[in-house]
């Protein structure tokens, strides 16, 4: 069974967390442009150079960048059972892309799921957000701490704050999503592809949904 999703949604909304879970459980890999542009940053690299100034400032980074990104990406083996993408497509010109390159293999998007949530509860979510930069773990400074303060749970790694999770940058990038994300809810709904999520309730709970929402089982 083929297992092609896109996850889609403001930041903040919890796409990584809960696309990094579903993946693991179906063994496909977890496409995130987010991720694979900061190990660039990471690493020095010309791209990650030249990203670095859009994500910094909450802005994105250019289409052809992030395109010729995901096309290697998907090129390689691990992805032929399916794979979950997070982060990407984020404009009209990258699902027109996406739909393309999946077109020339023969393959097609299998579902669409929206977590939506709400401006207040994005701002809270990302101001308060500390990141592992060794694992790529989550924490919430008030709804979900480490159970060491500072620490990565699952590495012993030492949190971090994301550059663009300073209150300047989390404004731009809702505002970027609105205006550039958002309209992509139409394209997926008119595609007969789009599952709305909500994305409020506890983790275990949206979990739950979201398995519910791309058809497969609940796992014990
Ligand atoms: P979030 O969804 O919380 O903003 P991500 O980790 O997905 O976090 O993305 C962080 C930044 O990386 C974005 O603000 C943007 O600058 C860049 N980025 C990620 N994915 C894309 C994309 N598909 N197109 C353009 N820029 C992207
Ligand atoms: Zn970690």
């Amino acid at each position: 069974m083929s297992a092609r999703v896109i996850f889609l949604g403001a930041p903040g909304a919890g796409k990584g967390t809960q696309a990094r879970a579903l993946a693991a459980e179906w063994g496909v890999p977890q496409v995130a442009t987010g991720d694979m542009l900061r190990e660039a940053v990471a690493a020095k690299t010309p791209l990650g150079l030249e990203a670095k100034r859009h994500m910094d400032s909450g802005g994105l980074v250019p289409d052809d960048v992030v395109i010729g990104l995901v096309e290697e990406r998907l090129a390689r083996p691990d992805g032929a059972a399916g794979f979950v993408l997070d982060g990407f497509p984020r404009t009209t010109a990258q699902a027109q892309a996406l739909d393309a390159m999946l077109k020339r293999r023969g393959q097609s998007i299998d579902r669409v799921v929206f977590l939506e949530v709400g401006r207040e509860e994005l701002l809270r979510r990302l101001t308060g957000r500390r990141v592992c930069p060794k694992c790529g773990a989550a924490f919430h400074l008030v709804s979900a701490p480490p159970r060491t303060a500072g620490r990565c749970d699952n590495c012993g790694a030492e949190l971090t704050q994301r550059s663009d999770d300073t209150r300047e940058a989390v404004a731009t990038r809702l505002d970027v999503y609105e205006k550039q994300t958002a309209p992509l809810l139409a394209y997926y709904r008119d595609r007969g592809l789009l599952a709305t999520v909500p994305g409020e309730g506890a983790m275990p709970r949206v979990a739950a949904d979201i398995r519910r929402a791309v058809g497969r089982a609940v796992p014990a």
